[in-house]
């Protein structure tokens, strides 16, 4: 049996764990200092942005395919498996241009998608009026519409992931914290390359021998992986949304995407509700931006500005939290720690966890067990 520690149990430990319960012959537990889904994924929005990023190619725009590809997958399978529901607007997204944008880029990349066979649309004022009548369209000059692109529910997603690697074995340990990592054995001379390997984790509730650690850990990334003097820089990038409530659906009924426009998301919920967010607030340093009125009102003016109905919503409830965004490098970061044969970094995901959650379970179950096959890590 092949051991594998996973720290954190976000949308992204949780996504891992469920890919790697396929796998036979694994023993794979997952450790939180929490319960699931409470930091940065219990405050994500959930927008799956794929088809409508920027990305005409490369690592980033696959990773964004494969994503939503398995989402459509997972979605029915989950739900089957669990019996719970998650919420998945399989509506698209909607994203609006305004005035001295450049139209002519997304003519470009809705020439590429063609291509792709990954369509998105470009919808002039006429056609937004029509199929949006709550949108005020005063600074606007067209929209994109890209219905492949989805929204899930993050915590009742990364619940039911929980769920259904549980039912395929994984052991799940909350309230757990993993607090070092023992010193390792230097598996070649000194003098030669290092590579070393992790045999055991140190946690609040005993050690716990592995073949394999996945740090998936966030922002409690920086700390571990310091402890294995290899210190990987995450810092928080804040986040401020908020949940409103108006009498009756924002235009037609029967047509609720994603609504995205200067970079703030009004998010349909049903039944009147709607998900508006959120601030993008860097932090100082390491230390995180603290959650303000006037960054959050900002945000709500941007909203009410192309949906003016918004000026009307109960505020039902806010919140904020921490995006791990790695300085200094592309996020995410999906890798092998430098100088470690058997840790792997599924961490600092930053505004794209939910949405890269999948395409980074498949590559984390790429990687080991490629090297389970090779009988690399099953001690003889
Ligand atoms: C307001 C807001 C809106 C967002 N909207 C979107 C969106 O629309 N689409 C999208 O794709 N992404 C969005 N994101 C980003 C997304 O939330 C993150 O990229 C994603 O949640 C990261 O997931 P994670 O599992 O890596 O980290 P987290 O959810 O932060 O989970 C890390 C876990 O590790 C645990 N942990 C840390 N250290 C230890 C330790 N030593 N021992 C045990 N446990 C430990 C923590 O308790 C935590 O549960 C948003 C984020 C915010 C804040």
């Amino acid at each position: 049996m092949t051991h594998v520690a996973i720290v954190g149990c976000g949308i992204v430990g949780a996504a891992i764990a469920y890919e790697l319960s396929e796998i036979p012959g694994l023993s794979v537990t997952v450790f939180d200092r929490q319960p699931p889904a409470q930091a940065s994924t219990g405050a994500a929005l959930g927008v799956l942005m794929g088809a409508i990023s920027q990305k005409t190619r490369g690592n980033n725009l696959r990773l964004r395919r494969l994503s939503i590809e398995r989402y459509n997958a997972w979605i029915p399978a989950l739900e089957a498996a669990t019996g719970q529901a998650i919420r998945f607007n399989r509506q698209g997204i909607l994203r609006l241009c305004f005035e001295g944008e450049d139209l002519a880029r997304w003519q470009q990349l809705a020439a590429v998608r063609q291509t792709q066979g990954w369509p998105i649309e470009i919808l002039d004022c006429a056609q937004l009026t029509a199929d949006y009548p709550q949108l005020n369209l005063e600074q606007v000059t067209a929209a994109i519409y890209s219905p492949c692109d989805r929204q899930v529910d993050p915590t009742a997603l990364t619940l039911a992931l929980v769920a259904a690697a549980a039912q395929k074995g994984v052991t799940f340990q909350f309230d757990t914290i993993v607090t070092g990592i023992p010193p390792m054995e230097r598996i070649t001379p000194p003098s030669e390359s290092a590579v070393q390997r992790c045999q055991s984790v140190e946690t609040s509730v005993g050690l716990q021998s592995i073949d394999w650690l996945v740090i998936a850990a966030g922002l409690g990334s920086t700390p571990l992986t310091a402890a294995l003097q290899q210190p990987v820089d995450i810092r928080p990038v804040l986040g401020q949304a908020a949940q409103v409530k108006l009498h009756s659906p924002l235009g037609k009924s029967t047509l609720q995407p994603v609504i995205t426009g200067d970079d703030v998301h009004i998010v349909p919920l049903g039944q009147g509700e709607y998900w508006v967010g959120a601030t993008v607030e860097f932090p100082t340093g390491t230390t995180a931006a603290t959650p303000s009125g006037p960054a959050f009102d900002a945000v709500m003016y941007k909203a009410i500005a192309f949906c003016p109905a918004l000026a009307d919503a109960t505020i039902v409830r806010t919140w904020s939290g921490l995006r791990p965004r790695p300085e200094g490098r592309p996020a995410p970061i999906v890798e092998r720690l430098p100088g470690y044969e058997n840790v792997l970094l599924a961490t600092g995901h930053y505004r794209n966890g939910v949405l890269l959650a999948p395409a980074t379970a498949v590559k984390i179950r790429q990687m080991i067990d490629g090297d389970v096959l090779n009988d690399k890590t099953v001690a003889p």
